[in-house]
């Protein structure tokens, strides 16, 4: 038995509905299970009630953040908010807005760069998540663009890509603030992908960070090591998951694939009850 803390449904940019991600999470033999869609806490009604199938798995509702920092990004995971409050809820509504407005400027670019795919086809592969460039890839395979995902990002729609659109994001500070404003928990995910991290990390614990992952994907075990004396030498969670956004979505770890301990899960809750009491 593990942990995975780290997934995304059709909520965001994910294949798998939540109810379908919470079944084969059980079927993987999780334990600790959280959803993390970008910009969205709206699958985790319809997860909460598959879970309610499942005795031996424990949902931890959560989200993640994109934020911008010199030449790159961080992404904030945040677990156990308080996805009722309506205010948090507008604030998310407005960055699934931006995501729109970005969107359009890729598609854009795409046309002008001679590979056009469909504003109508993007927003139908999309459906009601929070829209991102996985979606934009998915129409650029299918126009036969590019042969895969992962083509799609490494010609055009990476972060240095040639069609690519930003928006203004939050400061990493200002998305843990956030988070902990609401009740949660916040986790610095995937530190690998964040330039600089090591002489950023230490004002982000002045912030309130809280944890970060170590346990993360396919990352290797001497990776892990180092990220993990990283956690302790910062007084954070180790966590960790499989970030996975489903089958086909591009190569990367399956469900429950990151072999994240089951201490993960459970450290994770009980800062939580001690952070709330
Ligand atoms: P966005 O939130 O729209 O900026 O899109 C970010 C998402 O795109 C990430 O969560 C990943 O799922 C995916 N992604 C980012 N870079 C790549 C890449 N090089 N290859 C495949 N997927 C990627
Ligand atoms: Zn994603
Ligand atoms: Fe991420
Ligand atoms: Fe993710």
């Amino acid at each position: 038995m593990s942990s995975d803390l780290h997934t995304h449904s059709t909520a965001s940019d994910g294949l798998l509905k939540p109810a379908e991600l919470v079944h084969q999470a059980a079927a993987a033999g999780i334990k600790y299970f959280a959803i993390t869609d970008h910009d969205s806490t709206d699958g985790l009604a319809e997860a909460r009630q598959a879970a309610e199938q499942h005795p031996g798995l424990t949902l931890i509702p959560g989200i993640e953040l994109s934020t911008d920092v010199q030449e790159g990004e961080a992404h904030i995971l945040g677990y156990l908010l308080d996805v009722e409050n309506p205010e948090l809820q507008a604030t998310l509504a407005s960055f699934r807005d931006d995501r729109l407005g970005r969107a359009l400027r890729m598609i854009e670019n795409l046309r002008n760069l001679g590979v056009p795919v469909s504003w109508e086809r993007v927003a139908e592969i999309a459906g009601d998540g929070a829209i991102g460039r996985p979606h934009i890839a998915q129409a650029l395979m299918e126009a036969g663009h590019v042969p895969s995902i992962r083509e799609a990002f490494d010609r055009y729609i990476s972060n240095d890509g040639p069609a690519y659109a930003g928006r203004r994001k939050m400061t990493p500070e200002e998305a843990i603030s956030l988070i902990k404003k609401y009740g949660g928990v916040a986790a610095l995910a995937h530190p690998k992908e964040t330039p600089q991290v090591e002489s950023l990390l230490p004002g982000w614990v002045e912030a309130g960070l809280a944890g970060m992952e170590v346990y993360y994907g396919l990352y290797p075990d001497d990776l892990r090591a180092h990220l993990k004396s990283l956690a302790d030498q910062h007084g954070l969670l180790a966590l960790g998951g499989s970030d996975y956004h489903g089958p086909g979505r591009a190569a990367e770890c399956p469900l429950g694939g990151s072999n994240t301990p089951l201490e993960a899960g459970e450290s994770l809750l009980a800062l939580h009850a001690r952070v709330s009491a």
